[in-house]
């Protein structure tokens, strides 16, 4: 049997006629770029996500940028985040031109720890961009009460999480914005690079807009400089449709994610992995990942076991922000973020894409448990 780490034909092809006479419907119009179809999602997923705004843009890495270009980031402010995130977190504070500074992240959910997010408070503190890893919310109430007291904006890292849940909050409208991806792998995504910000305010959503469009406040004349962040009309035109299957693939995804922790209880009992947990609060897990750990240093043999056996896995992420060679001028050294250090030596994601099969997440079960029977 073979498992794929993620396999997107099967959505593809339940949705194909639709999907492609919208783009059809683009390239009979030769319209490409912004434009009615991008205006509509824009509006869908501003629903969706229960936020007061919504602005397609390019990338997920975009989303965050234009966010904090908007609030006008500028060199020597601090903006705090996780060390245990994709890269593109920590790119877009640095290009922004502003300093990351990381705080631990939770043992639990892998997002960030308020409590540690407190300790690392200045007077140059900008900001907070927590990450909703994996599709799990992070701790959102304490963080939203420490960028009060402190004057800070909050930028909601969900490229992982669209439609997950903190409190029966949708992620994206608890913060002032939040940044979403669509490439191909996110929970919804497109045919190519796309994302979105979501914000809080009608005044937040117009400057988004303004930004995406090199600042333009009007034609050729540019209040700001922004960038070139337009979404285009093709892409759109598949999120549309995707979008309206969304709530059944992350239910597909909790589905096979209860699956797993059936068939894994037995060697978690014996403590060689870990499957994941939900956190203490409430929240809605989609599950763009599956992470398991595991223990006593055996995680990189388990992978290459599971490889050789066809089932795709991944390391998300195998090193630590504060120890990648890009940012060896902040100073970080092996032992600061133990929590997301220890992480980074034990996670490994599990397929758990909406259409995998009860029978290949037995395989995947039966071949950790060979492995550990070794
Ligand atoms: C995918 C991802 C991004 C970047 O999104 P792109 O669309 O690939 O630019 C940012 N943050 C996190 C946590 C992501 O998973």
């Amino acid at each position: 049997m073979k498992v794929p780490l993620l396999d997107l034909c099967p959505q593809y092809n339940s949705l194909k006629d639709e999907i492609l006479k919208e783009i059809a419907e683009v390239c009979d119009s030769q319209r490409f770029i912004l434009g009615a179809k991008v205006e509509k999602l824009e509006e869908e997923l501003k629903i969706y996500c229960q936020s007061a705004g919504c602005v397609g843009v390019t990338s997920g890495s975009d989303a965050l940028l234009i966010a904090l270009m908007v609030e006008q980031i500028k060199p020597g402010d601090e903006i705090i985040t996780s060390p245990f995130t994709f890269f593109a977190t920590v790119g877009a504070i640095v290009r922004a031109g502003a300093k990351p500074v990381f705080a631990d992240i939770d043992p639990v959910t892998f997002n960030i720890d308020p409590v540690k997010v407190a300790e690392k408070i200045t007077p140059k503190t900008r900001a907070i961009i927590p990450v909703h890893l994996f599709g799990q919310s992070a701790d959102m109430d304490p963080i939203m009460e420490l960028a009060a007291k402190h004057n800070l904006f909050v930028i909601e890292d969900g490229c992982q999480a669209i439609g997950a849940e903190y409190k029966g909050r949708r992620v994206g409208s608890i913060g002032d914005y939040g940044a979403f991806s669509f490439f191909p792998s996110k929970n919804l995504g497109c045919f190519g690079d796309g994302g979105a910000v979501t914000c809080n305010s009608a005044e937040r959503n117009n400057l988004l807009k303004i930004y995406r469009n090199h600042g333009q406040s009007g034609t050729y004349i540019h209040e700001y400089v922004g960038g070139n962040f337009r979404l285009d009309a093709l892409q759109a035109a598949v999120l549309s449709i995707k979008l309206r299957a969304l709530d059944s693939w992350s239910g597909g995804r909790q589905r096979n994610a209860a699956e797993y922790d059936e068939l894994l209880k037995g060697l978690e009992a014996k403590g060689v992995i870990a499957a994941p947990k939900k956190a203490a609060y409430d929240v809605r897990h989609i599950y763009n990942q599956y992470v398991i750990r595991v223990m006593d240093g055996k995680r990189d043999a388990l992978k290459a076991f599971l490889a050789e056996k066809e089932i795709g896995c991944a390391v998300y992420y195998p090193l630590s922000l504060h120890l990648q060679t890009c940012f060896k001028d902040l100073g970080g050294k092996a032992g600061d973020y133990p929590v997301c250090e220890k992480a980074t030596s034990e996670v490994l994601a599990l397929p758990i894409y909406p259409e995998s099969t009860s029978a290949q997440r037995q395989y995947v079960a039966d071949s950790i448990a060979e492995f550990f029977a070794k």
